[in-house]
């Protein structure tokens, strides 16, 4: 008997964990963390015999709870090169920053690291028993994949977080030749469509050069990981001339991706991008260079913290700085506040910005039309199930498959156990 057991990620984002099993071998699918008002959580932890693990992308949500299994346990983790750079740069963050107790710590890491298997995309693994796995590229962030686990009775699909739009830094989603029996599709975005990428590339650079033709400074406050250099690799496409600087955890990131070359749809943009780039050196630097007509990327995405909330203090009062916000900003983080109430509290006071806030739609997930698409090529699927979404997103995306393209979707539940 095969089954699918959502362990976590289900009508939610945060703590992605899926469990294939039958006789003879059980594929975890990621293993992540999420993060709450409250301590992080993780999926429930469970000792299935002849245990592989496959890791879609380096995403804390996907990939956090992978020591939680060397706690008391092993098993081959299988993924691709530079997500096991940059699951190492996110993980020893985690661990660094977390002001709460993680049941695991440097010792679980390194038993991690010793047993990653390295896959490349598009060729199949074989794990004996009849068991094969496969990573496409899923567009998302470098190294990201979408999962194929072909058992002796199924044939599963599992998106992970997948993007299908190219982006300057990125190809988009590479989709499975052979039609599958089983998909597991995230939703995160199934209700939201997005603005064409060229369009919001077009504005953005807009925006950045009359702020600085006006001397005037630009702070984009970007995630760490694929978004500050998305942002380089965008000013550097199109010629933007001013100083840019790279600072936080950014800077580590893009070491990382100069050393896979592979992972990159235009290596040559990405490389000239990160050339160009002054990258933050000094604490003197950092509280002089805003002085300076300039864009400045730096995390926190959301402001919680990070450089880019200290670059912010420094040009909030001036109306001639802008404030370029480049990613979703989850309600109640200092991001999210500042673009609805143009202040700005980041423990040490309220503030009023008088700085230009805007938000600019880069979305390294599929939006509503490309996840339909997506859907409806797998309407001969037996079962496709949506998660990675809030509950409505899920549910939505689900019930459209289902009655608008007669595929037979449903939108899972966290610990539900489904028999094929
Ligand atoms: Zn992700």
């Amino acid at each position: 008997m095969t089954r699918i057991h959502f362990l976590g990620g289900c009508k939610t984002i945060g703590s992605s964990a899926y469990l294939i099993e039958d006789e003879s071998s059980s594929v975890l699918l990621d293993f992540g963390v999420s993060f709450g008002s409250s301590a992080p959580s993780f999926p429930k932890l469970i000792r299935p015999r002849n245990l592989t693990v496959a890791l879609t992308h380096a995403h804390l949500d996907h990939s956090g709870g992978l020591p939680l299994i060397f706690a008391s346990g092993a098993a081959p983790v299988y993924m691709t090169a530079i997500t096991r750079e940059l699951i190492r740069l996110l993980l020893k963050d985690f661990i660094r920053i977390s002001e709460y107790y993680l049941p695991f710590e440097e010792y679980e890491m390194q038993r991690l690291f010793r047993r990653i298997k390295i896959v490349q995309y598009d060729e199949p693994v074989d794990l004996g028993n009849g068991t094969t796995l496969t990573f496409l590229d899923a567009g998302h962030i470098p190294g990201s994949a979408s999962i194929q686990v072909e058992t002796n009775t199924h044939r599963f699909y599992y998106s992970g977080d997948i993007n299908t739009t190219q982006t300057q830094l990125l190809n988009g989603a590479r989709i499975p030749r052979k039609s599958p029996d089983v998909v597991v599709l995230e939703s995160t975005y199934a209700q939201t469509c997005h603005d064409p990428r060229s369009q919001i590339e077009k504005e953005f650079v807009e925006g950045v050069s009359d702020t600085i033709e006006s001397g005037g400074s630009v702070l984009v406050p970007a995630f760490a990981v694929a978004r500050s250099q998305e942002i380089l690799c965008i000013l550097e496409k199109h010629r933007v001339e001013c100083p840019i600087y790279l600072d936080g955890m950014a800077r580590e990131a893009a070491r990382i991706f100069l050393r896979h070359p592979t992972f990159f749809r235009d290596y040559p943009l990405l490389r000239d991008a990160l050339k160009k780039a002054n990258w933050i050196r000094s604490k003197r630097q950092r509280e002089s260079v805003m002085e300076e007509a300039c864009v400045m990327i730096a995390p926190a995405g959301m402001l919680r913290g990070g450089t880019a909330a200290m670059y912010l203090r420094q040009i909030l009062d001036d109306a001639k700085n802008a404030v370029m916000l480049v990613g979703f900003q989850i309600p109640g983080t200092p991001g999210r506040i500042l673009l609805e109430d143009h202040v700005f509290d980041d423990g040490l006071g309220l503030q009023k910005v008088k700085a230009r806030v805007k938000l600019f739609d880069f979305s390294s997930h599929a939006g509503q039309d490309e996840l339909l698409d997506l859907g409806k090529a797998f309407s001969n699927a037996q079962n496709l199930f949506t998660v990675h979404g809030e509950a409505e997103a899920c549910e939505f995306l689900a019930t459209t498959l289902k009655e608008q393209h007669g595929v037979n979707a449903y939108a899972a539940e966290t610990d539900q156990r489904i028999e094929l």
